[in-house]
């Protein structure tokens, strides 16, 4: 298949991005940061694909385990379809911070794995996330990066390595149906040479 048929994807961080808090004692609490529906619906119409990419560090300290988490995520998912807010995964990392591990952001590992089950084409990809790991991520794969302000506190240091700042995801939504036009010029619109 050529690139230009495969797929364009936002991957999107959980935790700070699509819900609050930023850590939880059980995957319960987890509550939508508010529009976060309509912005993967507003993605989902642009014909994206939305991975959902997450660091889940309470299941390696015994909180949850990832089937619980899984098991969240299933209702979780199921509700933001109802409101054609499609996503993917998830595609997690369960580790400690301080554990090494080949997963953990900023690793490209858990993209990688998303992109090859899901056809997509990192090039004219995003990623949408709260923190320095996420963006660095981003820079890794040869993804846009757009950081979010909504979950953890960020310091000028991602200014330094994002591609946009919004506000909220719909704030990212909204930069990215515009920025995905140029994206896909750049990558696709050329002489063919
Ligand atoms: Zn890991």
């Amino acid at each position: 298949m050529s690139e230009s048929h495969r797929r364009r994807a936002v991957f999107l961080d959980l935790n700070g991005t699509l819900v609050m808090p930023i850590y939880a004692e059980a995957p319960r609490e987890y509550q939508p940061i508010p529009h976060s529906a309509k912005a993967v619906a507003m993605l989902c119409q642009a014909g994206f694909v939305c991975p959902v990419v997450t660091v889940q560090s309470r299941v390696e300290k015994g909180n949850y385990t990832v089937a619980e988490f899984r098991e969240w995520f299933r209702s979780f998912s199921a509700t933001l379809a109802e409101q054609g807010a499609f996503l993917e995964g998830p595609y997690v990392c369960p580790h400690r911070y301080a554990t090494p591990c080949a997963c953990k952001k900023a690793s490209g590992l858990l993209y990688r794995r998303a992109a090859v089950e899901l056809d997509i084409d990192l090039a004219s990809s995003f990623v949408v996330g709260d923190t320095v790991e996420d963006m660095e991520a981003a820079r890794l794969l040869g993804c846009t990066g757009v950081v979010v302000r909504t979950g953890w506190p960020v310091g000028p240091e991602v200014d330094k390595i994002c591609d946009h700042a919004a506000e909220d995801l719909l704030a990212a939504a909204h930069c990215i149906t515009v920025a995905a036009r140029q994206v896909h010029i750049r990558h696709y619109g050329g002489t063919g040479k």
